[in-house]
């Protein structure tokens, strides 16, 4: 079964094409960036049951779009789960960390009110803060780290509160992510691939299906067959459908 926590369907050169070639059966949770962009990637992802489409407002455009925030709002009752929020500490965002933290505090709020949501999160340069309003937000639903990347220190702050963690082949490439799986729950484990943003070792955009890489990738990394880890991963997968099935039930 193809896994693909992470991916960015509406943002391919040719989106259509990306989403015809998915097939049943699938777990593909597709992102957005701004909460405009939500109905038509929706729409996008219509065709195949696997196909989840996140209500999301990224970090990097907090500023920008902080007026998007109401549509959010009137949105979070459809939606499936929230993603791609977060908070993102480089540098060359700095003075807009005010107006992220404000923003992920109202949709941490906002998925609280909504009873809960699966969240895919990014946490570049700030998984700390990422953990500690995730801990002041209990029952905002489950939290899916993305490319994760911070310190061990962090990782296992991550851990205790009991986030999932989704892990593509860009992250598997460098010895530093490695490292990082290596220390991460098994059972909370799926993949990802962060396309087209992550590229594959030629530069060429990731597409959704070579998220199959990550169970083989994985595998090695934790002296397991694939089969095994195949499974787990599936049976995670399911866990978070569950969980989001569960939304529409509400
Ligand atoms: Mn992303």
């Amino acid at each position: 079964m193809l896994i693909d926590c992470h991916c960015h369907l509406d943002l391919y050169p040719e989106p259509a094409l990306v989403a015809a070639s998915l097939r049943e059966p699938c777990l593909v949770l597709s992102v957005t960036t701004t909460p405009s962009a939500w109905r038509g990637t929706f729409a996008l992802g219509s065709r195949v049951t696997g196909v989840h489409t996140g209500l999301g407002l990224h970090p990097q455009l907090a500023e920008e779009r902080a007026g998007e925030f109401a549509l959010m709002e009137s949105l979070v009752g459809a939606a499936e789960f929230l993603g791609e929020v977060g908070l993102d500490g480089s540098a060359e965002l700095r003075k807009t960390r005010p107006h992220q933290e404000r923003l992920f505090n109202s949709i941490l709020d906002l998925a609280t009110r909504a009873g809960g949501r699966v969240l895919s999160i990014h946490s570049r340069r700030a998984a700390e803060q990422v953990t500690s309003r995730l801990r002041a937000f209990p029952d905002a639903g489950t939290p899916i780290l993305h490319w994760f990347s911070g310190n061990l220190k962090e990782l296992r702050l991550a851990i205790e509160i009991g986030c999932w963690f989704s892990v593509g082949p860009a992250m598997l490439r460098s010895r530093r992510g490695r490292g990082l799986v290596e220390q991460m729950p098994r059972e909370r484990v799926l993949p990802e691939t962060d396309g087209p943003f992550a590229l594959d070792v030629a530069g060429r955009p990731l597409h959704p299906t070579n998220a199959r890489e990550v169970q083989a990738g994985v595998a090695e990394l934790w002296g397991e067959s694939v089969e095994v880890v195949a499974d787990r991963m599936a049976k995670g997968a399911s866990a978070i459908r569950t969980e989001m099935h569960e939304v529409g039930r509400a």
